[in-house]
């Protein structure tokens, strides 16, 4: 170990100089100690005895920095902290865990300055400790609420990414200050970008006036902000969206943040205006028999003759036909809707539906051969004779109506492959468009406009009905198309033995 000279005059100066401010030095908030070059404590306050737990004479001269210290701290301390100190006179602010007698430590920040001789030879070290315990639990605590900050922030993020809305928040002004995934990829901006984000520039022009008084009302009466607007997704198209927002107030009360959604509500939209659409066209179709019906009724109380009675009789019949084919549609469409569409499946010989469905059209539409092939031969299947019937009538009902310029249909029933039997319809009218072809199935579609006054009369909901029927089936039914020349509807369905 290294040993020191003392100089006798100048430790005796330097320990009257320890005395002049004895009371202070004593009792201050802080702990003072001074040591040899080797350690050695040679004075302490009471300050610092107090919260190491020793009797002075415990540890004066008996106790050196580095038995006060823990073990890091020594390692440091030998290897940096005194070498610093010879160098640069003072070492300030360094942290060591102080040991006390019971063997527990507490945090303290250490300065620490040496005394020299004249000759600049280290004579002693003079330090002051301060106890950092209530700092370092705050500054635990501030870590800890940073990491937790920092793990909601997360959290908040991974949910919003999860839910198949748009999330934002937005500052006190209405600046957009954070987007959901979601919302980056329907206006397809970069993340980088949301600092310029303007919103304005994403709601229709149409709905600006809308969004901007529905904000401002929000803010005048603190209430929810909610407003149908037109947002601009990435392919520039305008999708309507149901915007929604609740602002955040701090401690004080004011106006922090706001937290919005918008939800997407484009389809809802379209259904309801293609069911307003439909609630008209359906009055209209409605209409018109109940006019023609009324028309036949006066027109056969005026008129004497037999025969023309009876030809307004027939008249009427038809209309009747055609109004109950109406409601009925309307009946099963409201069924379907509440999934109430049941079958009462039995087995069933096909080639009798398929008989006298023809038959039935034959009567219905003299202007139409209706051609059927159907195999001689027993050939039975399971299912709800009633709905099947039904759609055979449909599919031919329409390929009579969408061939006025042609004069035969075909029905045809033919065993396939899988033990199957395919059942189709063809006709040689006007065909559908091929990219309208995938939609005919929709409810309410109709490939003529509803504006044109040469289409045929129907509500859009005859495919869509079959469609159901043979889903229920366990099937499926297709449609082949060729603009002008014609189309043909089939759907298979599998064979029962006979027995
Ligand atoms: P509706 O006949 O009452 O309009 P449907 O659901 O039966 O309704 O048919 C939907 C649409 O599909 C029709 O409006 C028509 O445009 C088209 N369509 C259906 N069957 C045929 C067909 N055989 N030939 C041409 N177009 C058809």
């Amino acid at each position: 170990m290294a040993s020191y000279k003392i100089v006798p005059l100048v430790k005796q100066e330097f320990l009257e100089s320890l005395v002049d401010v004895e009371d202070l030095y004593q009792n201050a908030p802080c702990g003072y100690f001074s040591f040899l070059p080797d350690g050695t404590v040679i004075k302490l306050n009471r300050t610092l005895l107090r919260w190491l737990g020793y009797a002075e004479e415990e540890i004066l001269n008996r106790k050196k920095f580095s038995d006060l210290i823990s073990k890091g701290g020594i390692i440091y301390y030998e290897m940096f902290y005194l070498a610093l100190l010879k160098m640069q006179g003072y070492v300030n602010e360094v942290n060591y865990e102080i040991r006390k007698k019971d063997g527990t430590t507490f945090p303290a920040l250490i300065n620490s300055s040496t005394l020299k001789d004249p000759s600049g030879e280290l004579l002693a070290i003079n330090a002051t400790v301060v106890d950092i315990t209530d700092r370092k639990k705050y500054e635990t605590e501030l870590l800890t609420s940073a990491r937790l900050a920092e793990a909601e922030k997360k959290r908040f993020e991974f949910v919003t990414d999860l839910i198949p809305q748009i999330i934002w928040t937005a500052t006190a002004d209405g600046r957009i200050d954070y987007l959901n995934l979601r919302a980056y990829k329907y206006f397809n901006i970069e993340k980088s970008a949301i600092s310029d984000f303007d919103v304005l520039q994403y709601i229709h022009p149409d709905d600006h006036r809308k969004a901007m008084s529905a904000w401002a009302k929000s803010l005048k009466s603190t209430a929810d902000f909610q407003v149908q607007v037109r947002l601009k997704n990435a392919a520039g198209e305008y999708e309507w969206h149901l915007v929604r927002a609740l602002p955040y107030y701090d401690d004080q009360g004011n106006l922090a943040k706001w937290y919005g959604s918008c939800t997407n509500i484009h389809q809802n939209i379209l259904e309801l205006q293609r069911k307003d659409e439909f609630i008209q066209i359906a009055s209209h179709e409605l209409k018109t028999p109940i006019t023609s019906l009324k028309a036949y009724n006066q027109l056969q109380m005026r008129t004497e003759s037999i025969e023309t009675m009876k030809g307004f009789a027939q008249k009427s019949a038809t209309t009747l036909n055609n109004l109950q084919f109406l409601i009925s549609s309307l009946l099963d469409f409201s069924k379907i809707s509440l999934g109430k569409l049941s079958l009462d499946v039995e087995k069933t010989l096909l080639s009798g539906i398929a008989n006298h469905v023809a038959e039935l059209l034959a009567v219905s539409y003299p202007s139409h051969k209706i051609i059927s092939e159907i195999p001689e031969e027993d050939t039975f299947v399971m299912c709800d004779p009633h709905r099947i019937t039904q759609v055979l009538i449909n599919l031919l009902n329409n390929a009579i109506k969408y061939s006025p310029k042609a004069d035969k249909v075909c029905l045809r029933l033919k065993k396939i492959a899988g033990n199957c039997l395919r059942i189709e319809v063809e006709d040689f009218g006007i065909g559908i468009p091929k990219e309208k072809l995938e939609r005919i199935f929709d409810k309410y579609y109709r490939v003529i406009e509803t504006k044109d006054n040469n289409r045929a009369s129907g509500l859009g909901l005859g495919l869509y009905i079959i469609q159901n029927i043979v889903t229920k089936h366990g099937s499926r039914i297709y449609a082949e198309s060729e603009l002008g020349k014609g189309s043909l509807f089939y759907f298979d369905l599998p064979i029962e033995p006979s027995n």
